[in-house]
């Protein structure tokens, strides 16, 4: 009989092997004991495990001299298929992509805002269309990223102001739809990115602790601690549009003084922007964050300032952030992170001016990677999670019933 323990640490370890053969394949089982700090017989039948599943398949390594002859273990990156769904407030997202998270096919429809039922049942059809039109099994694990707060343990969207939904079932509305459906992850569009960058990032392989910080419309961020995503109690962390940077600083949208977002936001920037050249902003002919990026790289001496002014206040709620968490990198995903010649010396200088246990030069920074742009990755991502680590179990927190 395996007890609760014994299944949880088996799951543990299963999504530990599977995660370290899918970021650095080709891989031998020993080089994976090594790098786990599992032990070799663990390795050895997690692997054998993931062979009886079809997930990985083994191969001799080329050019290996005397002695015992390595074996690689490889993903099998076309053995399982997962389902994408990206709900946004214009238009809704969907995609099957393979175990190594490349998208085979796409397509998108329009969001209904007056009906969550009716938008999840039309992208449950699609991605059953999407995948006969494949020819692939149906998914049995879906990742869904939605704007909003969302109850990962429970697949439930708690709210989306943008989409102006309330407690939603996601979970249980696409289970009705896709018959055989095992596995339904649902998560914040922020958190997801964090996940894709962590999957799919080049530069965080290294690394179980950073912070993905996404600037636009609003700034959230998405911690991992150890190789997890951070959910929070009430499922809101990361939430730091409204942390205070400066007491009594410019009034935010939401009333109060010194908010990180009425410094950092796309919104903010563009305000400063046409304060600087004498424009009134609102007024329907407001320079977009883009366009302020554009004539930065052009030479426009206001457009260059209004932008390292935005990488000097980015970098002291960075600086918050390293108190915080201690991370080993800071990603900054957004509009912003596309003048990084320009932010990226004003965020150090922030840092550097302000006591901080490690400095701020042994912290990276960051953009956010060009793989992370790509379509529905972050959907994806949370797919996979569901695939490579038992999602359900990871997130019920166990430890906490075991204790
Ligand atoms: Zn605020």
């Amino acid at each position: 009989m395996v007890t609760g323990k014994a299944s949880v640490l088996r799951s543990v370890n299963r999504g530990v092997v599977l995660g370290l053969i899918r970021a650095m394949q080709p891989i031998s089982r020993s080089q994976i004991a090594k790098l786990s700090g599992l032990n070799p017989s663990t390795v050895s039948d997690v692997a054998s495990g993931l062979l009886r599943e079809e997930l990985i398949y083994e191969k001799t390594a080329e050019g290996s001299g005397l002695g015992r002859t390595p074996v690689d273990l490889y993903l099998k990156c076309d053995s399982h298929y997962v389902g994408a769904m990206e709900i946004r407030a214009s238009v809704s997202r969907v995609a099957i992509a393979n175990i190594c998270g490349k998208v085979k096919s796409h397509s998108s429809l329009p969001t209904n805002h007056a009906s969550p039922a009716q938008t999840l049942s039309r992208c449950a059809e699609e991605l059953l269309a999407l995948s006969d039109s494949v020819g692939v099994d149906r998914p049995r694990t879906i990742g869904v990223s939605i704007s909003g707060v969302v109850d990962p343990n429970k697949a439930r969207l708690i709210t989306a102001p943008s989409l102006q939904w309330e407690n939603v079932s996601v979970g249980e509305l696409l289970r009705e739809k896709i018959p055989l459906l095992e596995n339904v992850v649902v998560g914040d569009a922020v958190k997801a990115s964090a996940l894709a960058e962590m999957l799919f990032g080049n530069r965080v392989t290294d690394t179980s602790n950073f912070v993905f910080l996404s600037i636009g419309k609003s700034v959230g961020a998405g911690i991992i601690i150890d190789g997890r995503i951070v959910i929070g109690d009430h499922c809101v962390s990361g939430e730091l549009s409204h942390m205070a940077i400066y007491e009594e600083g410019l009034t935010c949208e939401c009333g109060v003084q010194g908010c990180w977002e009425a410094y950092i936001s796309d919104r903010a920037v563009s305000r400063r922007y046409m304060t600087a050249i004498g424009g009134e902003f609102g007024s329907g002919s407001d320079v977009g964050i883009s366009e302020i990026v554009l004539r930065a790289s052009k030479g426009d001496a206001v457009a260059n300032l209004v932008i390292k002014q935005t990488g000097h206040y980015i970098g002291v709620g960075v600086a918050a952030i390293i108190r915080t968490v201690d991370p080993k990198c800071v990603v900054i995903d957004g509009s912003i992170a596309d003048a990084w010649d320009l932010v990226y010396p004003e965020i150090m200088k922030a840092l550097d001016e302000r006591p901080l246990p490690v400095k701020g030069k042994f912290v990276d920074v960051f953009p956010a990677s060009e793989a992370n742009r790509e379509y529905l990755k972050g959907a994806v991502a949370l797919a996979l999670q569901g695939v490579f680590n038992d999602y359900k179990i990871m997130n019920a927190n166990p430890w906490k019933e075991l204790r």
